[in-house]
């Protein structure tokens, strides 16, 4: 990449046009910022995984027999050992607030009654706290709210973030890239809200631009992450022959409507392994199916939702999807399989979204606050990414308020490695997928070190080096963990071990290395 070609100035940079990069440029934009908002997509493709949501999202409402206090246990019980009770309800409390402004600025959810909304259950919830729209359309319709909310916003896009900049020790601005060649927005406060990492993996239920951006942005303007190694799959994929690529997801609410997964026989998959059944947490039931699949040598298990009256009209997104692939769910059980959803952990933040670098701030699905753990819940990212999104916007234009003018050099990307973006994702979907063991994952570090360097010319080039940057800090902190906890599943290491019970760190050495530390400490402050 050459010199940059063109300047801007603002006083916070969003890099993200999804749940948590709309809020928080929302909040900071109300608080006078002027704010500039960046997106890799063009304005009208759906391009974030917010789009995509289908089934809604995890929100304790005010005269209902559910309570902050029994979210955070389910919350914390699904997590493995690894959240932070106090960030979960820190989050957890604010979500009415965040919906109620998701309504204020147009969004309509689904309701039972007039004036009283539809709630619906998905796995590890104790209780029905899922709000949806549209029936399982529910990202769509937050997407749109929040798209038109933000509407007459500074939003660019196809503009790519390329790095973080840095004066010394604070942040400066964005090297970003777009039809005019690289370029710098300069300013004191930048939120990273670039989503998943779905793209690390062959198949996976996430959008294209899903490559791990933020995590290598931030490992490589020497800020950590964590929790990188739980890599949450989900336990129904679709499966239509179709192998490789964005894969549509079947909704996990279709379980919580009665829904049973069984195998070609007819057996169900998670009978006697979790007192939950079908509704055990996302790990469980992702294992269950795994192990099913390897002992039966099958390509899939099925969803059988066949007794779910008014099926069309609750999830008409998945019976579109079915019946464009041939599958009848009213009649015909739908073939699945695990497929790479969502990352648990992501940049190490405090609750307000700040990382240990003044000036940079990160929310949403890139982001680590100790929330999920070592396994999300289901439907508490959308809850999370529109509370953190939002507390990130004001603490993002707060700072931009205090902080002296930034100067940078003349800051040019020198080349990084990267590696065949096939050839990564058959390695990644090998040796690091639902279940993981030493000898894979020393392969994997084997295939990851052959990458050369790129100079980034274009998106994909810079895709390329975040998925292997991204890959290389999965490999090393899945290596460290030699148990299973949550997500991360050992052949070798098969049982949980009490002694493991903190989360690993990854940041860049000085060499270019990624260096794993345990543990990490979250701060709520
Ligand atoms: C199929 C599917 C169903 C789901 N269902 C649910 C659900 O029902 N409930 C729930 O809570 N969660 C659900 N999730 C998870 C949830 O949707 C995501 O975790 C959440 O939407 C992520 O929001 P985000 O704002 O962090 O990122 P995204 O919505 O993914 O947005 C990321 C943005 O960053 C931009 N970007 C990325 N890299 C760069 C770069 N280098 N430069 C510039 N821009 C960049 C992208 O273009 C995009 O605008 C689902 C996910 C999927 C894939």
């Amino acid at each position: 990449m050459t010199r940059p070609r063109w300047h801007r100035r603002s006083d916070v940079v969003v890099i993200g046009t999804g749940a948590a990069g709309l809020a928080a440029a929302l909040a900071a934009h109300r608080r006078g910022s002027s704010v500039t908002v960046l997106s890799k997509a063009g304005r009208q493709e759906r391009a974030t995984a917010t789009h995509y949501a289908q089934g809604g999202i995890a929100v304790v409402l005010p005269d209902s027999s559910d309570s902050v206090d029994v979210h955070v246990a389910d919350t914390v019980a699904a997590g493995g050992g690894l959240c932070d009770p106090d960030v979960v309800r820190s989050i957890v409390a604010d979500g009415c607030g965040a919906v109620a402004e998701l309504v204020n600025g147009g969004a309509r959810f689904d309701e039972a009654a007039p004036g009283r909304w539809a709630l619906t259950r998905e796995g590890g919830h104790s209780r029905r706290r899922i709000i949806h729209a549209g029936g399982d359309a529910t990202g769509a319709e937050v997407q749109r709210a929040l798209n038109q909310a933000a509407a007459t916003l500074d939003i660019r896009g196809r503009h790519f973030a390329t790095a973080v900049l840095r004066d010394g020790g604070a942040v400066a601005g964005v090297l970003v890239c777009n039809e005019d060649g690289p370029g710098i927005v300069h300013a004191p406060s930048v939120i990273v809200a670039t989503g998943g990492l779905g793209h690390l993996y062959s198949a996976t239920t996430n959008p294209a631009g899903s490559t791990g951006d933020g995590v290598a942005l931030a490992l490589s303007a020497g800020v950590p992450v964590s929790d990188i190694e739980f890599i949450q799959f989900h336990p129904t994929m679709l499966f239509d022959g179709h192998v490789g690529g964005r894969r549509p997801l079947i909704t996990e609410a279709i379980r919580g409507e009665g829904a049973t997964l069984v195998d070609s026989q007819g057996n169900s998959v998670t009978a006697g392994v979790h007192p939950m059944g079908d509704l055990a947490p996302r790990d469980v039931v992702a294992a269950a199916v795994d192990a099913r699949l390897r002992e039966s040598g099958k390509a899939c298990v099925y969803l059988d939702a066949r007794g779910i009256a008014g099926f069309g009209r609750r999830f008409p997104t998945v019976t579109a999807t079915c019946r464009a692939a041939g599958i009848d769910p009213t009649r015909q059980p739908i073939p699945v399989v695990p497929g790479a959803h969502y990352s648990c952990g992501g940049i190490v933040t405090d609750v307000y979204g700040g990382t240990e670098l003044p000036g940079l701030f990160a929310a949403g699905e890139v982001a680590r606050t100790g929330m999920h753990g070592a396994n999300r819940l289901a439907s508490n990212s959308l809850l999370e990414g529109l509370v953190v999104g939002g507390r990130a916007g004001k603490a993002a234009a707060e700072h931009a308020r205090q902080a002296g003018r930034a100067t940078i050099g003349r800051p040019e990307l020198a080349p990084r490695p990267a590696l065949d973006r096939g050839d990564l994702q058959r390695a990644m979907s090998r040796y690091a997928s639902v279940a993981r063991e030493a000898a894979g994952l020393h392969q994997l570090a084997d295939v990851l070190a052959t990458a050369t360097l790129r100079t980034v010319t274009d998106v994909a080039a810079f895709e390329d080096t975040a998925l292997t940057l991204t890959a290389r800090a999965v490999a090393a902190a899945a290596l460290d963990r030699a148990e299973t906890r949550g997500c991360h599943r050992r052949f070798d290491f098969p049982d949980t071990d009490p002694a493991q019970a903190v989360s690993t760190t990854v940041h860049l050495g000085a060499d270019g290395e990624v260096v794993t530390t345990q543990p990490v400490v979250t701060c709520i402050s």
